[in-house]
């Protein structure tokens, strides 16, 4: 049967302490015991079922967390208080002083910013490549190599990673496949492609509703019970640990993610023939243009079309801040980083959300001035949203009245 993740999510099914139809929140740090053993026994790792400390555990982290595992495909995860501190503890645990890593040039600014300035002051090294070249990528790797890392469909340029191909590589030299898949939930399924650990910022499609940040690691029962362990677990010591009460409410948004996901992508793509049809440089992985459209078809499951980011480059900054800035005052959508809310967002990359990379390199990787990102929202009416957005790239001269 074809694997739909979404079918997982719905078929979960938790009841709250008093019926409830949606989980009781759990509303403490600590837990009592009733015997003395049984404690020595949870420290120990052994009382399956029973918390310690919410730190460790709680039972609505462990909720959302199932919930994601199972839409993931994998054996269980752990959720923590952002992406960041998912991505940083499961590369900690993975990685340790002398290990190497080779990940994608292009990722997340924060993923890059600490693999390049902050994981060397603890003696992980990593080289960064091209991942859409699977042959740059094998070659990279040397004896203390421990992990490829990337992004299934990467910040900001949208390149897709070949899973199964990356997958086969890491296999072969004994390396660990971990993958962002934040981009892309419901549509790719990493985990189910060779990866063997798939993080997610849940701060963005997942929760979808831009009031908080949260992030999770999805693994093996083995790998998230050694990012929770007691004497030297990432997650447990490092303590990036989400709020019971934020657990609550993920869970609760993440049960109409499939409805999001459809809308966010049947409006993305009809934005991104439009924008490609007016002569702009449009980059969206559901374009035949695209240079990673085919291993995303190959990848994807279909229902959840091809996502909601694309980007557009305007040819300078400064047309892309006039048109953000204009776009915004009609009501568009805002001129503000972060993605996956039921408003476009829009931003220029280079000077925000990949500003931890130097100029030179923004260059050679291909993120230019120009480059707009958009984050397509649910509107409605994406045919009227559009014809506003054109208006305003005629007011701003970026799109000749004649061209129309
Ligand atoms: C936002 C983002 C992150 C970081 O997540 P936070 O929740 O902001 O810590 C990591 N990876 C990608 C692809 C992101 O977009």
């Amino acid at each position: 049967m074809k694997y739909k993740p979404a079918d997982s999510i719905q078929d979960l099914q938790y009841f709250g302490e008093f019926g409830g139809v949606n989980p009781s929140i759990s509303d403490s740090s600590t837990y009592t015991f009733l015997s003395a053993k049984t404690m020595f026994d949870t420290f120990e790792g052994n009382a399956e079922g029973c918390y310690l400390y919410s730190r460790h555990s709680s039972p609505s982290n462990l909720y959302l967390g199932e919930a994601l595992a199972a839409m993931e495909g994998t054996e269980t995860a752990n959720v923590a208080a952002s992406g960041m501190g998912a991505i940083t503890s499961a590369l900690l645990q993975l990685c340790k002083s002398g290990d190497h890593i080779v990940c994608s040039r292009t990722v997340y600014g924060g993923t890059y910013a600490f693999l390049k300035n902050f994981a060397p002051g603890f003696g992980i090294e990593t080289t960064f490549v091209d991942i859409t070249k699977p042959k740059m990528v094998a070659e990279a790797i040397n004896k203390n190599t421990k992990v490829i890392y990337c992004e299934s469909v990467s910040n900001p340029l949208l390149e897709i990673a070949d899973m199964e191909a990356l997958s086969k590589i890491s296999k072969k030299n004994n390396l660990k496949l971990v993958v962002d898949n934040t981009f892309s939930p419901l549509s790719i399924s990493p985990a189910k492609l060779g990866a063997d650990v798939v993080i997610h910022s849940l701060t963005k499609f997942i929760n979808g509703s831009s009031d908080t940040v949260g992030g999770v690691v999805c693994g093996t029962k083995d790998f998230i019970n050694e990012l929770r362990n007691v004497n030297d677990g990432a997650a447990m010591l490092l303590g990036p640990t989400m709020d019971s009460l934020r657990a609550a409410s993920i869970l609760k948004n993440l049960r109409t993610l499939h409805i999001r996901m459809k809308q966010h992508s049947r409006n993305a793509m009809y934005i991104a023939e439009k924008f490609q049809q007016d002569g702009f440089k449009t980059v969206y992985p559901g374009l035949l243009s695209h240079p990673g459209h085919e291993t995303f078809k190959r990848m994807m499951n279909e229902d959840y079309g091809f996502g909601g980011m694309l980007t557009v480059d305007l040819g300078s900054l400064d047309k892309a801040n006039a048109l953000m800035e204009l776009m915004q005052e009609r009501n568009l959508g805002y001129l503000a980083v972060s993605l996956g809310f039921y408003k476009t967002l829009f931003s220029a990359p280079g000077t925000s959300t990949s500003s931890e990379i130097p100029e030179e390199e923004q260059k050679e990787m291909g993120l230019s001035d120009g480059l707009i990102r958009f984050s397509i929202g649910l509107d409605n009416d994406i045919e009227r949203t559009y014809s506003m957005m054109k208006s305003c790239m005629k007011e701003i001269g970026v799109l000749k009245s004649e061209m129309v």
